[in-house]
């Protein structure tokens, strides 16, 4: 049999039905890796106690010849912003320090159902506000490609323990980016699924009409088989959708691949370049065809979403007051209780956000800051509209550059904000879109992002497994 590390989690749940391999000693390896890599790595805020019980449970079902699903046994990790009932939920802030879910988020239930075992919570960006793991209220987490730099974020403990070996697989969330951005610094693959084909139920609200949870894995199989389990309606989340696919296509030489001309611009680095002009490369002589194309809005999405996910923060993060959650800083009266304690429990990032909200939602404001931003964002997604009248993906890269240094932009928001120049318009729009190492020899890892039409899923994974198949 291939090393563990080599095996895709189809075929590691199939040796452990097969009973080649103990759903126990799986969790050993992993827990093994963790004890050591994560010192230097730090991706896990809380690794679970119980993790070789829920695996020898397993065991016993499988013993018994009982159907335990299609994950029989695969560790996961879980950002630590989406709730498993029992264990403490951070979301990476001193105000939920101490908190403990009271009940299960819908993936975690849907990856319970097929017998998946929970590794314990990774580290984020706190309130997944950033794009380096660098707001983490406790530490940083390490790009395992080199632990000078930083992982990228808000998913940087999850895009980090699957870089490292330390989780075959891995849950993030994004909102803007989180779940790309890290697993491009990282070299692995990030799904940010079509809004609302995955519930949001049990995951914290950062900017509720962005954020989507999604797969962060060694490959886009691994992507698709976990994007396959936690997709679907839920009656708890009324955003979510039955997910019907609308893709069309069965071979990579039927694609016509667009390149926005929006994408390739001033500020992107010169190996980035190089990695999405070898991948146009290495898809043109597999059939595909390439196309430029424009998305003319571009350059004011990062703007627009300036001022629809700090509004959408400022609201969200209301119910953090000292009272309902966790940290609490006693004191005479009620609003001083709010003050202290949300002064003392939140950082500076999420208290930069909540400010920027609550002045674009104030009245007399609105009109000029939110009303405005939506009006952006609708053009945003008309602008991929007319794109998608004419190819089938969109391809670029998925950041401009490769990961930054720890420490290098922490004093400057409006540069870290840059990172997610290309990630951005994708959650504004609530499209599919996906993150695939580019294949290449760089100084460190680069991120191809693909980008299908709403419920398209199936298209980048056809077209992101045809490419990696190189
Ligand atoms: N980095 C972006 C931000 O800070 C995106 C965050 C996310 O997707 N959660 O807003």
């Amino acid at each position: 049999m291939k090393n563990i590390e080599d095996l895709s989690i189809k075929e590691l749940a199939n040796a452990v039905k097969e009973k080649e391999m103990s759903a126990k000693e799986l969790a050993e390896f992993y827990l093994n890796k963790i004890k050591e890599e994560d010192s230097k790595i730090n991706a896990f805020i809380s690794v679970f106690d119980d993790v070789v019980k829920e695996a020898e449970k397993i065991d016993e079902r499988i013993a018994k010849g009982e159907d335990v699903g299609s994950l029989a046994g695969i560790p996961i990790a879980i950002k630590d912003n989406i709730l498993i009932k029992g264990e403490k939920t951070t979301a990476a802030s001193k105000i939920l320090e101490n908190y403990t879910a009271v009940y299960n988020a819908t993936v975690i239930e849907k990856l319970k159902k097929e017998g998946a075992v929970f590794l314990g919570k990774t580290n984020m960006d706190e309130f997944a506000m950033g794009s380096s793991t660098e707001t983490s209220a406790f530490f940083k987490t390490k790009n395992p490609h080199d632990l000078e730099r930083v992982p990228g974020g808000s998913s940087g403990g999850s895009a980090a323990a699957v870089a490292a070996g330390e989780a075959p697989v891995a849950l993030g969330s994004d909102t803007g980016g989180s779940i790309r951005q890290p697993s491009a610094f990282c070299g692995v693959v990030g799904l940010k699924p079509t809004y609302g084909s995955v519930s949001r139920y049990g995951l914290i609200a950062m900017a509720s009409s962005l954020d989507q949870i999604g797969p962060i894995s060694k490959s886009v199989q691994d992507a698709k088989f976990i994007f396959e389990i936690i997709r679907g309606k839920d009656a708890k989340d009324p955003t979510s959708v039955e997910f019907k696919s609308r893709s069309k296509k069965d071979r990579l030489s039927e694609f016509v691949f667009g390149i926005p001309k929006e994408y390739t611009k001033g500020g992107v680095s010169d190996e980035v370049l190089k990695a999405l002009n070898k991948t146009i490369e290495l898809l043109k002589s597999k059939g595909a065809k390439i196309k430029e194309v424009s998305l003319p809005h571009s350059e004011y999405a990062l703007a627009s979403y300036y001022v629809i996910m700090p509004s959408e923060v400022s609201s969200n993060m209301a119910r953090y007051d000292g009272i309902k959650y966790g940290f609490s800083e006693s004191d005479a009266d009620l609003l001083s209780v709010y003050l202290k304690s949300r002064s003392k429990g939140l950082g500076n990032e999420v208290k930069r956000r909540i400010m920027l909200g609550t002045y674009a939602l104030s009245s007399g404001y609105y009109d000029a800051y939110y009303k405005q931003a939506q009006k952006v964002r609708t053009k945003i997604i008309e602008d991929f509209k007319n794109a998608f009248s004419e190819v089938d993906i969109i391809i670029g890269p998925t950041t401009p550059t490769q990961a930054f240094k720890i420490g290098e932009k922490t004093d400057d928001p409006l540069t870290m904000y840059l990172a997610d120049i290309f990630t951005v318009p994708v959650n504004l729009a609530g499209l599919p879109a996906i993150s695939i190492p580019a294949k290449g020899d760089f100084t460190l890892p680069v991120g191809i992002q693909m980008i299908a039409p709403w419920f398209c899923e199936n298209d980048l994974f056809l077209a992101g497994e045809e490419y990696e198949k190189e």
